[in-house]
């Protein structure tokens, strides 16, 4: 049936039952769940098909509510939780005991995983978003999420007889979904309008989510003031390449800084000072900023350093392939436009991003360079993410070791109420009084040994129960009967192991099947048998990772191993929430560093799974030797399918002598007793780390935080330190071919220098047009230990003081800076002598990438 028109007709819910209407609409129930049983109460079969509340309401019988209405313990539960969500979305909470605390954040994303109710994501970008909002909504702190409504969201996986991954694209009704559209007083959908090429315009609605506190504008393309084309900017999530990507980003980060003004005049939330951008694909937004403060009178310059100033950027892949990148015509076609960006020149807008600032071609217009220049402050996602990423972006800051490259690191971190199961929500509350599973001691023995089994079998239960489902669905969905072997699929009480992620290659979804054999003979151990557990999703263009989806496939179903080893089609939120807590094991083997962070490893260790993973992203930081196991990467390896070869046979290896053994050995009372030490270390160390809370306050303090401060100063007295800012810069680029140190003299050590005694050193510096104060002259030392002794390790600084000005031996005029260095620790000893721009309002001494170094 073609054309067939639908819309969704939303439930008269009775008057006594008006609570259950604001208990839907605000996503706090994903994470509530006691208001999930509430509605899981109102009809198990329906809670079951969407775990949705709204579609829930729509699916009943109208009898079912009025008998509810009726029932007065049932309407005095809902009350009491709708006065619970006021009571959560206005009292004060942590965020609320700051000082000097910015009053509100923008945060943007292309993905949003809120709920498996709103699927507006594709991955783990998406889900961090998702889990960002959500623990700021939990520590009160005053986010404001922007994103797109993606009309399709992200595809429903199936696989195909023959393995092969099909998609489709079910088309999500808003009016279905918790959303309400953002309206201007006399009724009318606000709308937000974008100046296109050859005198078109884009036009979009916005949709407000109400994640807890937070409040989520969603930007929608398709409304009857757009032509059918525009109307299919956001037809789906990363649908298209070049143009329609383009146009998608140009929306969100143009059209979501517009938003947010409708925002603040319709719904009187806080402006913003704080800007953060999760990954590239909203760095448009920076440039819109600069636009309007254009418009308030500053130039592009001093405009760039108030953006500057309040943005956070965040960077999410470790893969120069990963960044998103744009061919220079198609930004030269839109940004020539004059309607776009008011005030905006192209020449401005390329000079901030085009790819050869980093040794790249002068074609390409780089999304993460438009970032890094738009953003004063930047960090990746994990420890070791953040080292890579410095120097993946060494580039921009020439004369600059990567170590000094001014991007951070905050470790991502995953939103506990959402992501632990209710068995161990349940035994937390029942032995230690509270719910909250990430801050109790799991080593204590108020839980015992046999009360912690007994939850990790009921959540391992619930997953061979779910994979059963989902493997009979998918056969029944193929037009067939389940045949009866999928009742027999995964066994509750065997070594359970899972491993699901999108398909991209580093991922190597197939790695454990590099020697068949040696893996079917794991599985079917008749004393010590192991079942693992595969989901993930490849790109749709990703024929590679299609390819790999079809090769386990085509292993999984050999009628020895199907029951054994099951693909479970279309990874998403909800099977994601019991496929975690139900696996002993969640494996992860990325080709090291690739994985920038990961964040499913942390939601399996939340629950007591524990990890077995290369030592990249997260893990590299926290494993330590007793909460899990690290497979040891051969990065020295000769090719790809040596290293490939050496880290399976390290992770057969493992899972042989250690995983299997560890597991399978009981006491009398058939309890895994060492297993489970490990299972209550993990419990206990990790949680309180990997929880979305440390995140999200690590972001507060070390970057939303400074960035206000910074944003502050330069706003103050109609942006007058903006524009002596950006004066400054011009003046230091200027003068500082001129600046030079000229020569060091050195004295006060002996011929064989000891500990504690004193180096002096008086640089003489050739200032060209500045002054003193405009500079940081330092010494920088360290160790000293290569060959070539060109490079120092363990670095080291100290300011030299001025100390007066003094003819230089060429005859130029030179100023003198001296200071003494404490010789604190033997062995090799190097330094160097170098000058920097120096102004309270960089963030860092790299920021200008400017360095005069003693020759
Ligand atoms: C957590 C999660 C991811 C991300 O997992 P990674 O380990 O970062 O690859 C992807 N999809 C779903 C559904 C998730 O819940």
């Amino acid at each position: 049936m073609k054309a067939i028109r639908r819309f969704t007709v939303r439930a008269v819910i009775p008057e006594a039952l008006a609570a259950l209407d604001e208990l839907a609409l605000n996503l706090r129930w994903s994470w509530h769940r006691p208001t999930q049983r509430l509605f899981r109460s109102i009809s198990e079969e329906a809670w079951h098909a969407s775990h949705d509340p709204i579609q829930l309401l729509g699916a009943v019988e109208p009898a079912r509510l009025e008998e509810l209405a009726a029932d007065p313990a049932f309407v005095q539960q809902a009350n009491d939780l709708r006065d619970d969500l006021r009571r959560y979305l206005s009292e004060p909470r942590w965020y609320q005991g700051l000082v000097d605390a910015p009053q509100s954040i923008a945060y943007f994303s292309a993905e949003f995983g809120v709920a498996a109710a709103l699927p507006q994501y594709s991955g783990g970008l998406g889900i961090l978003a998702g889990d960002h909002l959500k623990a700021a909504s939990d520590l009160g702190v005053p986010l404001i999420g922007i994103g797109l409504f993606y009309r399709s969201g992200y595809f429903r996986q199936s696989i195909s007889g023959d393995g092969w991954q099909q998609e489709a694209y079910p088309v999500l009704d808003p009016d279905g979904l918790p959303l309400s559209v953002l309206r201007r007083p006399d009724g009318m959908a606000a709308r937000v309008s974008l100046g296109l090429p050859d005198g078109r315009a884009l036009a979009a609605r916005v949709w407000v989510a109400e994640v807890g506190r937070v409040k989520l504008l969603l930007l929608d393309t398709n409304i009857r003031d757009n032509d059918e084309e525009l109307r299919s900017v956001t037809d789906r999530l990363y649908g298209g390449g070049g143009e329609h990507r383009l146009l998608q980003e140009l929306l969100l980060g143009i059209g979501g800084v517009r938003a947010i003004a409708l925002a603040v005049e319709l719904l009187g939330v806080a402006q913003p000072t704080v800007f953060h951008t999760n990954e590239g694909h909203s760095g448009f937004q920076g440039l819109e900023r600069i636009s309007n403060l254009i418009g308030e009178g500053l130039s592009f310059d001093e405009a760039l350093q108030v953006v500057r100033a309040g943005t956070v950027f965040t960077t999410h892949t470790p893969v120069p392939a990963g960044i998103d990148r744009f061919e220079r015509p198609l930004i030269e076609r839109y940004f020539a436009t004059p309607d776009l960006l008011p005030g905006v020149t192209l020449d401005q807008v390329l000079g901030l991003a085009l790819e050869s600032q980093m040794g790249g071609p002068d074609s390409v217009f780089n999304m993460a360079v438009l970032g890094l220049r738009l953003g004063q402050h930047a960090n990746g996602v994990a420890k070791l993410h953040g080292r890579v990423s410095r120097a993946m972006f060494q580039p921009l800051w020439p004369g600059f070791d990567a170590d000094e490259v001014p991007i951070t690191s905050v470790t991502n971190g995953v939103h506990a109420p959402t992501w632990v199961d209710s068995s161990l929500i349940a035994l937390a509350e029942a032995h230690f009084g509270t719910g909250d599973t990430t801050r109790v001691d799991w080593e204590s023995d108020q839980v015992t040994d046999a009360g912690l089994w007994a939850a990790r079998n009921e959540m391992r239960a619930s997953t061979v129960a779910d994979a059963r489902r989902r493997v009979r669905a998918a056969h029944e969905a193929a037009g067939g009967v389940a045949p009866a072997w999928t009742d027999e699929v995964l066994d509750a009480n065997t070594l359970t192991i899972g491993f699901a992620r999108r398909g991209a290659s580093y991922k190597r979804l197939t790695l454990m099947l590099h020697d068949k054999e040696r893996l079917a003979k794991i599985l079917l151990d008749p004393e010590r048998p192991v079942q693992i557990v595969v989901a993930g999703k490849a790109h749709p263009a990703d024929d590679e990772g299609k390819r790999l989806i079809q090769e386990l496939y085509e292993f999984a179903e050999q009628p020895e191993i199907r029951e054994h080893l099951v693909f479970l089609p279309n990874y998403d939120i909800t099977m994601a929430q019991t496929l975690y807590p139900g696996t002993d094991v969640w494996l992860n083997n990325p080709l090291r560093p690739m994985e920038a962070c990961g964040t499913s490893g942390m939601k399996a260790a939340l629950n007591g799974s524990l990890n077995l993973s290369i030592l990249d992203g997260w893990w590299d930081e926290y494993y330590d030797g007793k909460n899990g196991w690290a497979i040891p990467s051969a990065d020295s390896a000769g090719d790809s399918d040596e290293r490939d070869a050496l880290e399976a046979a390290a992770l057969y290896d493992l899972i042989e002598h250690q995983l299997a053994p560890m597991f399978y050995e009981r006491s009398e009372d058939g309890i895994p007793v060492a297993w489970l030490g490990r299972v209550r270390y993990d419990l206990k160390t990790l949680s309180p780390e990997l929880s979305a809370d440390r995140m999200v306050m690590q972001y507060v303090q070390e970057l939303y935080a400074p960035a206000h401060h910074f944003a502050a100063k330069l706003d103050a007295h109609g942006f007058a330190a903006a524009r002596a800012l950006s004066a400054w810069k011009r003046k230091v680029v200027a003068a500082w071919p001129q600046v030079a140190v000229a020569h060091v003299e050195s004295g006060g050590l002996d011929a064989v220098p000891q500990v504690g005694e004193e180096l002096h050193l008086r640089a003489h510096v050739a200032l060209g047009a500045l002054a003193p104060a405009d500079v940081r002259v330092e010494v920088v030392y360290g160790r000293s230990e290569s060959a070539a002794g060109d490079e120092l390790t363990e670095l080291r600084s100290q300011e030299l003081e001025l100390e007066g000005g003094a003819p230089a031996k060429g005859g130029a005029a030179t100023t003198a800076f001296g200071g003494i260095v404490v010789l604190d620790r033997a062995g090799s000893f190097g330094y160097t002598v170098r000058v920097l721009p120096k102004n309270e309002l960089l963030a860092s001494a790299a920021e200008l990438g400017l360095v005069a170094s003693a020759g």
